[in-house]
């Protein structure tokens, strides 16, 4: 830390230390170990007389709300100086109120525009919340005051995060010629050779010469593991930094978080207590202590190679399909990977978003719907999301290519590479579960907001423009299709093996496609260029055609609908979110009486991926009475992967429909699914579950059911009439 206190001019009789003390020299002793030394330094500042030096006493002294209320009257006076408003919003940011530190940050730069602090202040709020504005405001901190080597401890770090490792490198060195105790920029040093498996002793060596309780160093190590999918070194560099500084409560509840990471329950909830009753209560240690609680409220479902963890109010629903989507998924990716999963993988289904979300606070990628941190994978429920915004299938196919390619890995791959698999994988598996060509890529694309492939991982954490982390998501997609179209799958999977190696994306391309990054890039652009090029051009004219056609649609102007729509359709046949031509044409088809075109254009809806459950119920209500029951019964199926919770009907219509087909095993599925949506009409439900199974030759089950049903409603006829039938019948074996 740079001094940059003056020493009051007032000696005092007796209180010599605390007059001769300022701020800068009880944190440098704190910093260099000097830890009994520290403790009297903060002790004489608590007693000075002046507010600011004992604000600063006593936060050292970890007294905040005393340190608080000083800083609070060293304020007061419009003379005070910007650094103690930077100081405060400092405090505050240790002490998780990050929106009057934020304020306190920027009141400071009013007082003084070119205080540096101040922006560093800024940038450490935005890189806790990776809004991505973290780097411009350490631009502006260097520029302001090219000497402060805590700027580029942090730049160098965020670019670590980013995986741009060079300028990690740079960034780091920098601080230390400023300042040859910069501590973090060590740190960064030693998670560097750790990223490339190499031994990082060396740089540990001199964070512990320096000061050997320095338990921060180890934790930035850690917490860089930890976006490098390296959840097993996190906990074991979180573990160090407890070793080397027991009190260090941020670690213990970071600790806590990795390991519940990693599926683990007891030791998390030791850790975070931990943290929690001395007063570390962060939203990230809160959240996780209600949500190991939560826990009792789960079924665990466990078989070889699965451990499922459900809602006990949606286990009997969601599991019939979860599980055989699970193992459908391992036989397709051990083939595809040629390799199995040494353990089994868990999956944890959060049918409130708030809990699934406290699973990757901390983490970039906000509004998530799954995560993976290697074996385990955490999802959100379909109950938790608004119908039609998420396809679980999707999601689930999406995750578990992750815990394939971490695997494969040893967890040494870069974000975008197995983003951009997983993506690719949906699409594999459906072409309509492909990644959406959705407004903003088309715009990305226009625009040339398509990052470099060597840099791409920097438009999943730190993004620069609102979309880009969607737009990323695409872009990284769209390369491993580029790739599989060009020199074939395997290749896809000879880079995952490279990766392995630990070799970087410039080696991995030159190596598998004989190809430098900026050559790689050329051809990738020529090509999406050549794909969505041309719709990219037009998508401000398909904007201003869709608006005048949405108004004909909601004037009910079907000629114009109908001479029109198919145009515009033809220009972005992609789109099919919110106010979509196909449900406008769909609509004019209705209108004129030709469910015939109607069916045709909610089909080519279904096809593009459309996944509205009203729209996909219509179309498998033409189905059906067109008497095309396949049909329907596919179209109905499509729904419970985006759709299969609160939905009576829907289950109801499926299990009709496949018991007419005689496909008696999908329509008991569909009937448990039924009498497990706790429908009205319960009684009806047991009844038609136990005439499958009947059917089905199950007539141990097929009598559980009728009884079930009698018991709800003793006078049901049919249900009377189907238990003689089964008592009279002779047993069939199965
Ligand atoms: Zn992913």
């Amino acid at each position: 830390m740079r001094r940059i206190f003056l020493v009051p001019a007032l000696l005092l009789m007796g209180q010599l230390r605390a007059s001769a003390t300022v701020p800068g020299d009880c944190w440098s002793e704190r910093k260099h170990g000097q830890e009994a030394q520290a403790q009297a330094c903060f002790t004489a500042l608590a007693r000075s007389s002046d507010a600011y030096f004992r604000a600063e006493g006593f936060w050292g002294l970890a007294q905040w709300s005393l340190a608080n209320e000083q800083f609070r009257l060293a304020t007061l006076t419009a003379d005070s100086k910007a650094l103690y408003k930077v100081r405060w919003g400092l405090l505050l940011h240790e002490r998780f109120n990050q929106r009057d530190a934020a304020d306190l940050f920027r009141e400071a730069l009013q007082k003084d525009p070119s205080s540096a602090e101040a922006y560093i202040g800024l940038a450490r709020i935005s890189a806790d919340s990776f809004d991505g504005q973290a780097a411009r405001y350490l631009r502006k901190a260097m520029a302001l005051d090219p000497g402060r080597a805590d700027a580029h401890e942090l730049m160098a770090q965020l670019a670590l995060e980013n995986d741009n490792r060079d300028t990690a490198l740079a960034e780091a060195d920098k601080a230390l010629a400023l300042q040859a105790d910069a501590l973090d920029a060590m740190a960064t040093h030693a998670a560097l050779e750790l990223l490339a498996d190499r031994a990082p002793d060396a740089w540990f060596a001199k964070i512990r010469a320096i000061n050997p309780h320095y338990g921060e160093g180890y934790a930035l190590v850690a917490h860089q593991m930890e976006m490098h999918y390296r959840y097993q070194d996190a906990v074991t560099y979180y573990r160090k930094a407890i070793e080397a500084a027991p009190r260090l409560w941020s670690a213990h509840s970071a600790l806590g978080i990795e390991l519940m990471r990693l599926g683990k329950e007891d030791e998390p909830r030791q850790e975070l207590e931990l943290s929690y009753n001395n007063d570390y209560r962060d939203a990230a240690t809160v959240n996780s202590l209600r949500l190991l609680d939560s826990y009792k409220n789960f079924e665990t479902i466990r078989d070889g190679a699965t451990i499922l963890k459900l809602d006990q109010a949606e286990a009997a629903l969601l599991r019939p399909y979860l599980q055989p989507e699970l193992h459908a998924i391992l036989a397709a990716y051990e083939a595809k990977y040629r390799m199995k999963l040494p353990v089994p993988v868990q999956v944890e289904v959060y049918p409130n978003h708030e809990d699934f979300a406290v699973r990757t606070l901390g983490m970039p990628g906000l509004g998530a719907l799954g995560v993976t941190f290697g074996d385990v994978i955490a999802m959100d429920s379909p109950s938790s999301r608004k119908p039609g915004d998420f396809n679980w299938g999707a999601t689930l196919w999406h995750e578990m290519s992750h815990v394939f390619i971490l695997t494969a890995t040893n967890h040494r791959v870069p974000r975008w590479f197995t983003e951009g698999l997983a993506v690719h994988e949906e699409g594999e598996h459906s072409q309509e579960w492909s990644d959406r060509l959705t407004p903003d890529v088309l715009v990305a694309i226009r625009d040339k907001k398509l990052l470099p492939v060597a840099e791409l991982d920097r438009g999943f954490v730190y993004s620069e423009y609102p979309a880009q982390v969607i737009v990323s998501y695409f872009q990284a997609g769209a390369i491993c299709e580029f790739i599989k179209e060009k020199w074939g799958e395997d290749k896809l999977l000879a880079m995952v093996h490279s990766y392995a190696k630990t070799l970087t994306t410039p080696q991995v391309l030159h190596d598998n496609l004989g190809l430098l990054p900026e050559d790689f890039d050329k051809q990738f652009f020529v090509w999406i260029d050549h794909k969505y090029g041309a719709e990219a051009a037009h998508f401000d004219e398909w904007r201003g055609k869709l608006k005048v056609l949405v108004r004909a649609a909601h004037e009910k102007q079907y000629d114009t609908v109908l001479r029109d729509a198919p145009a515009v359709l033809a220009m972005y046949p992609e789109y099919v979110e919110e106010a979509n031509v196909y449900e406008f044409l769909a609509d004019a088809d209705q209108a004129r009486g030709d469910s015939k075109a109607e069916a045709a254009i909610l089909t080519a809806y279904e096809h593009q991926g459309g996944q509205m459950p009203e729209m996909l119920k219509r179309l498998a209500a033409l189905e059906e009475s067109r008497g095309q029951t396949k049909e329907a019964v596919a179209t109905l199926e499509r729904l419970n992967y985006i759709y299969p919770v609160k939905d009576e009907e829907l289950h109801h219509r499926l299990g009709d429909l496949l018991y007419k087909e005689k496909q008696y095993d999908g329509a008991i599925r569909e009937y448990n699914a039924f009498a497990a949506s706790n429908p009205v009409d319960k009684a009806g439900a047991q009844f038609s579950l136990a005439q499958a199974y009947f059917a089905a030759g199950q007539k141990d089950h097929a009598e559980e059911c009728v009884l079930a049903a009698l018991e709800i409603a003793p006078g049901y006829r049919p249900a009377q009439k189907l238990l003689l039938q089964l008592q009279q019948s002779p047993t069939t074996p199965k």
